[in-house]
């Protein structure tokens, strides 16, 4: 990956190729900020421009041994942890045991989330998490002398699923880190990172994408006209990967989006048999499917109340969600938006948690249900 390569975040690619230049660069990192903003992309130019034998200005020369390695993702001094689980195939944890996919993965969706790259390995239902073996070996891995270059660089990507004693043997390493050793910790969800851990990094938020630029990567690299890429820049908000799969998989949004219609339909009317029918049917879904039908709704809530409150500049809806929010969008108030928000976002993390998105959703849905029947009432 190539700083060039990578969308937008010109300030922060500026900054960072400024820290190798002037030789500052600290020896652990932690780059935080949403899905899809290119944050792994990021930690990996950065090691890459640290590698490379012929520098340049403003990127890596492309073109040398170590450049030729790092764009296979096969440099040996390049170390990658990423969350993995047993699947049909494979009876281990440890990433080693899937290099190929995630060669693979970073190739063909650089900007991919969990949920596709679980769906690339065929956990399904499963979560993945960076067990303490990982750490453990990544950390031997990092003590022994490079192989090729004159530095190592250890990537963990969504080092929040990293398990509590390996965070710790980490920070050891961290606290007195081998020479020439760089570990860059790379997250969606810094707070559920070790405090200590997270303390001993050099911090650095990456931002959702510009809604501009993404617009201009939709027309230029994609060829949208004008007016379909600035819909899909506004309903993806700053995250590559959303934008792409609007694109690519349009009907998986009409999906949720109908699937939501419908529930919060049955629960505006109480008709607790719909309820429970589209609420099974939900939970058939995945987890990650599960979970992302609920940031989808979430994100429509927070319309919902933008329109509520005749916001229109913050309305960012395709023409259909439009419509239907413009009908729900009376229901929706400063004093219960937040039971909604809280309700979709608790569901979220139990179903992270494995619970039972059967009983979740329907729990879920009949808060809702409570919720609308005050509304009613007015
Ligand atoms: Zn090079």
């Amino acid at each position: 990956m190539l700083f060039r390569n990578i969308i937008g975040q010109e300030h922060i690619k500026k900054r960072l190729i400024e820290t190798v230049k002037n030789n500052r660069t600290g020896h652990a990192w932690l780059f935080f900020g949403p899905e899809g903003s290119g944050k792994l992309q990021l930690a990996i130019a950065v090691a890459r421009y640290i590698s490379c034998l012929n520098r340049g200005e403003t990127d890596s020369c492309d073109t040398c041994s170590s450049c030729v390695k790092y764009k296979k993702f096969i440099h040996p001094d390049l170390h990658f942890s990423f969350p993995v689980n047993k699947t049909k195939n494979k009876d281990a944890v440890i990433c080693d045991e899937f290099l190929k996919e995630w060669r693979e993965f970073l190739t063909l969706r650089p900007y991919g989330g969990l949920a596709e790259w679980y769906e690339s390995i065929g956990l399904d239902n499963k979560q993945g998490f960076i067990s303490t073996e990982e750490s453990r070996r990544i950390t031997y891995k990092l003590s022994l002398k490079a192989y090729e270059s004159d530095y190592k660089t250890a990537i963990f990507w969504q080092a929040d699923r990293m398990h509590d004693q390996g965070g710790n043997r980490l920070l050891k390493l961290i606290e007195e880190p081998p020479p020439d050793t760089f570990i860059f910790l790379v997250s969606e969800k810094p707070g559920q990172i070790l405090p200590t851990l997270r303390s001993r990094c050099m911090n650095l938020k990456i931002p959702g994408i510009e809604d501009s630029v993404m617009q201009d990567v939709l027309t230029d690299k994609h060829g949208l006209d004008k007016q379909k890429a600035a819909e899909i820049a506004r309903i993806a908000s700053g995250n590559y990967r959303k934008a792409i799969r609007l694109m690519q998989e349009p009907e998986e949004y009409q999906y949720f989006l109908n699937k939501f219609r419908d529930l919060m339909r049955s629960c505006y009317r109480n008709k607790i048999p719909d309820i429970i029918k589209i609420t099974d049917e939900l939970a058939s879904l995945n987890r990650e499917r599960q979970k992302t039908f609920l940031e989808y709704g979430l994100g429509l809530i927070r319309e919902g109340l933008a329109m509520h409150y005749d916001q229109p500049e913050l309305v960012y809806l395709s023409e259909e969600e439009h419509d239907f929010i413009a009908n729900f969008a009376p229901f929706i108030t400063g004093d219960n938006v937040v039971q909604f928000k809280e309700e979709l976002t608790k569901a979220a993390c139990d179903i992270e948690r494995n619970a039972n998105g059967k009983y979740v959703l329907l729990d879920m849905a009949l808060t809702f249900a409570e919720l609308l029947k005050q509304e009613r009432k007015y």
